[in-house]
């Protein structure tokens, strides 16, 4: 059993802030509130795993009817906070089933989802996989239940689903050297290909992927906790999340590269990602 290959697909395009991309040391709601400048257009990515066992997605895309339907969002103050967070572009072919068809994929064959964590451009695509299994972490899920939830952008209505398969799970010590330094992994698939490490940060509870292939250097899905790897290989971090616990995930991911030379590491929305991805699966 092992992974054949990794694509990335974009279900359209997000704009934000500056101060979200790189943390200027104030507080959210002071750069939300007085941030004046839009970054250009960022993909939302959806990570493509083709594996023996079937096709397996890192995150799901932001879903269209959050332009399109009115409701999708709460209405009254909270509203106008998620219109200063970020500005989207998601057309008619931008869903995840079209993307998914355009790059050559039949979303009927998704086995699993992983969901980093559960902001709404993050689980957009749920609606659609009702025949998947989808995981989260645990401690992300706990924050459904959270009477912060929907201030921090975490909407369960439209997360948790009816009849959606969802497996929760919480990465469990481990000694395997090639992890190193993370001490926590989930095998994902059973074979070792696919271990997901919590890396804390952005949210409480986001997971990260390592995809390990025979002959390859490893990749590392990292969600939200970077905006542009960059940044990141120099420990800066991004504006929204805890500054100090992304500044320690941020350390353990960079260590994981300085021990495995060629890791590649691939963020949700860092414009240089599908290109970093197109150099090493070529
Ligand atoms: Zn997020």
């Amino acid at each position: 059993m092992s992974v054949t290959n990794v694509s990335a697909i974009s279900t359209g395009s997000v704009q934000i802030r500056p101060e979200h991309v790189e943390s200027n040391g104030s507080p959210l709601f002071l750069w939300l509130l007085t941030s004046r400048r839009w970054t250009t257009p960022r993909p939302i990515n959806v990570y493509v795993i083709e594996h023996d066992s079937g096709l397996i997605l890192f995150d799901t895309g932001q879903d269209r009817a959050s332009l399109t339907d009115a409701d999708y969002f709460p209405r009254g103050p909270l509203r106008f906070f998620f219109h200063r967070l970020a500005r989207f572009r998601i057309g008619a072919g931008d869903t995840l089933t079209a993307q998914l068809a355009a790059a050559g994929f039949d979303i009927a064959n998704v086995t699993m989802a992983v969901i980093s964590h559960l902001h709404q451009d993050h689980i957009g695509g749920l609606g659609e996989l009702g025949h998947a299994r989808i995981i989260v972490s645990d401690a992300e899920w706990a924050s459904l239940a959270s009477p912060l939830a929907i201030a921090d952008g975490v909407l369960a209505k439209h997360i948790d689903l009816p009849g959606l398969d969802w497996l929760r799970v919480t990465p469990e010590h481990t000694t395997d050297p090639r992890l190193a330094p993370f001490t926590r992994a989930h095998d994902l698939a059973g074979d070792g290909s696919l271990m997901l490490v919590p890396t804390p940060g952005h949210t409480s509870g986001s997971l990260s992927l390592i995809v390990r292939r025979p002959q390859h250097p490893p990749l590392v899905l990292v969600g939200d906790l970077t905006y542009d790897v960059r940044l990141l290989e120099q420990a800066r971090v991004p504006g929204v999340g805890s500054r100090r616990v992304l500044a320690a995930t941020s350390a353990l991911v960079n260590g994981f590269v300085a021990r495995n030379p060629g890791a590649v590491v691939l963020a949700a929305h860092d414009p240089a990602a599908a290109d970093m991805l197109a150099g090493v699966t070529a």
